[in-house]
């Protein structure tokens, strides 16, 4: 183990080196770790939980490799949340850490990791990694490769916040602390492992991965922190556009997308990424009597929080209608109370029109911004009962029903009405997927004579 590492007594994870912390800015040398020791039940849960990670991990260390759990599983840990997943890093190489493995596989040709599948269970394996050297011009930050090996120092001190750069070894308890990560997991803190301003610019979707780690642990962010998010928040348009949509749609999934949608405009992150919803919200002047319309978009995100709280699992396409609803909404009322073509083609059009720049930006897959157009088409129809040309029972069984309902929810919740109407389509919703196929057939044709007879009176 190396040099100069600091071993607390068993239970007393907490105690750190002075020296260490006011080292924080020379991380380029290779840094000692101070090294904790966990305590019992936190390495009882990270075995219950995380049994195939535990036996990647064995594996490795009994063929003479260095490995540890890594990244966000320790980080919760640590902070008795359940882990999402189990990461693990090693200094085996890729084409080593395979061979060991029957179920391993090689993945990424830019970026190699070794896929070790248990059942269902995939546990990420990546070989330790280091900054790369800067090989873009001067004065360019961003990097664009990220795939020299290095030791598990350097892979420490690649990563972005210090919580999320602990290692865990969990046989003998170790924790391997490169970077202050356990003391500012003590006082819940988000701060980038180095100069901030360097790192974000690096990465700026660090930008948003630091707006989704504090929202989702409720961490601060560090003064230093904020304050390069702010100054490097443009930067946001040079990121690969799938990265951000990727983090957006996580923000909006998160259960806490409200303050994490406030800090993105308050740190002006918001502006590069999606500027049209910027511009809405800058400039959406309520008129007399309807000031409550400049805050729907904000009551949108509570209400979907509120939904993803209850266990809802909204789709992409339910959160990308929601994010442009308020601005289509503007242009093109969606609560129509009527079937007409024209109204609902209004309705299309302003939708195309919104998400197009968002689209071609963020490359948000096609199939998706025509779901969530179609989502946003389709609301008018749950408050249609009693016209006689629709049927109710049909239009429970069409493709995307589901999801255009999960829409009506969470508007119902943000507008504070119309959840009775929600629970009777509920109703309805079971009732129509118990219909039988000659059932179904029968109200189809009862909606065509129907249609018949009234075209006959017209004529
Ligand atoms: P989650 O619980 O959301 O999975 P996580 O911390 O595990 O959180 P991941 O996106 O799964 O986040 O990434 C795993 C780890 O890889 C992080 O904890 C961090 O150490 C490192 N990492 C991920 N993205 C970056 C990045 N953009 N820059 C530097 N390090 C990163
Ligand atoms: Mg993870």
């Amino acid at each position: 183990m190396a040099e100069g590492s600091l071993l607390p007594p068993r239970g007393g994870t907490r105690a750190m080196s002075r020296e260490r912390q006011n080292d924080r800015r020379s991380w380029s040398e290779a840094p000692t770790p101070v090294i904790y020791e966990a305590d019992e039940s936190l390495l009882a849960e990270a075995r219950a939980r995380g049994q195939n990670a535990l036996r990647v991990i064995s594996r490795l260390q009994r063929s003479g490799h260095e490995a540890y759990l890594v990244g966000g599983c320790v980080r919760d840990l640590l902070i008795g949340r359940a882990p999402k997943d189990f990461d693990v890093a090693t200094s085996a190489r890729p084409r080593q850490a395979k061979r060991l493995f029957r179920t391993g596989r090689i993945i990424g040709r830019r970026f190699r990791l070794v896929h070790v599948r248990y059942g269902d269970e995939i546990i990420e394996t990546a070989t330790f990694r280091r900054a790369p050297e800067a090989a873009s011009p001067a004065g360019e930050l961003l990097i664009t490769e990220d795939n020299e090996y290095g030791t598990a120092a350097e892979d420490a001190v690649r990563r972005d916040f210090t919580v999320n750069a602990l290692f865990l070894d969990p046989f003998s308890g170790e924790i391997l602390d490169y970077v202050g990560g356990m003391e500012d997991l003590d006082d819940r803190v988000l701060r980038t492992i180095g100069d901030p301003e360097t790192r974000l610019l690096e990465d700026p979707v660090r930008i948003l991965r630091a707006i989704k780690f504090s929202t989702r642990l409720d961490f601060r962010i560090n003064d230093e922190t904020w304050v390069a998010m702010s100054s490097c928040a443009a930067g946001l348009d040079r990121s690969a556009p799938p990265r951000i949509l990727e983090e957006i749609l996580r923000l909006l999934r998160s259960g806490t997308s409200l303050g994490a949608f406030k800090q993105l405009r308050s740190c002006s992150a918001l502006e590069p990424i999606f500027p049209a919803l910027h511009e809405h919200l800058e400039h959406i002047k309520p008129s007399p009597g309807s000031d409550a319309k400049a805050h729907n978009f904000w009551r949108l995100l509570e209400a979907l929080d509120a939904d993803v709280q209850s266990g809802e699992r909204p789709s992409n396409a339910v959160l990308v209608a929601l994010m442009i609803h308020d601005m289509v909404d503007a242009t093109a009322p969606i609560e129509t109370d009527e079937l007409q073509g024209s109204t609902i083609r209004a309705i299309a059009k302003t939708v195309d029109a919104t998400l197009e720049p968002f689209t071609r930006a963020a490359r948000l897959p096609r199939k998706d911004a025509s779901k969530a157009r179609r989502l946003l088409t389709l609301q008018g129809r749950f408050t249609l009962q009693g016209k006689q040309n629709f049927r109710p029972l049909l239009f429970c069984l069409i493709e995307d029903f589901e999801d255009a309902l999960a829409l009506f929810r969470i508007r119902s919740r943000a507008r504070g009405r119309g959840y009775d109407i929600y629970q009777g389509w509920v109703d309805r919703h079971l009732q129509a997927s118990e219909l039988s196929e000659e059932e179904v057939l029968a109200e189809r044709k009862r909606g065509r004579r129907r249609k018949r007879r009234r075209r006959k009176r017209r004529k």
